[in-house]
């Protein structure tokens, strides 16, 4: 897969951008579910990755691997072994671009996990109170492109 893609953390002081990707997968490995905070994680092999705002801070989560991540907002962006980088798929500002393709470590696998997307769904537009409290929402987390300066010089 080729072709120039973006992405960066939840509030925009890290950035990054890249156009060669390998083959992206979701890791069940319990490392991965603590280090996204979820039951997985969705990491693609970027070859040419750039930072191009900021840059990660990294904990190191084993003796072979960092991981990084925005110390400003926490956002999970990277896992780092040495080789080329991996970076969280959701982090993408069109994560469609680098679409998962495979599942590894399916021994920590959550049980529940196959079950997630039969799980009922609640329609939008159903709870006034949400939707009273969602028309009160300013978002500030930075938006899914590039952008000249960030936080909006003239504030949300
Ligand atoms: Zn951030
Ligand atoms: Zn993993």
């Amino acid at each position: 897969m080729s072709g120039m893609a973006s992405g960066g953390c939840q509030c925009g002081a890290v950035r990054f951008r890249g156009s060669k990707f390998g083959r992206a997968s979701i890791c069940h490995c319990r490392m991965c579910q603590k280090a996204f905070g979820g039951f997985f994680g969705a990491l693609v092999t970027v070859h040419d990755l750039e930072w191009t705002r900021g840059t990660p801070r990294y904990f190191q989560s084993s003796n072979r691997v960092k991981r990084g991540f925005c110390g400003d907002c926490g956002t999970p962006l990277t896992y780092d072994y040495g080789g080329p980088v991996e970076v969280a798929v959701g982090s993408f500002d069109k994560p469609e671009v680098v679409p998962p393709t495979i599942q590894v470590n399916p021994a920590d696998k959550r049980a529940f996990f196959d079950g997630l997307c039969s799980l009922p769904t609640r329609a939008g537009g159903t709870e006034p109170e949400q939707e009273k409290f969602n028309a009160t929402v300013i978002s500030y987390q930075h938006p899914d492109r590039d952008t000249a300066e960030w936080p909006p010089r003239g504030g949300f």
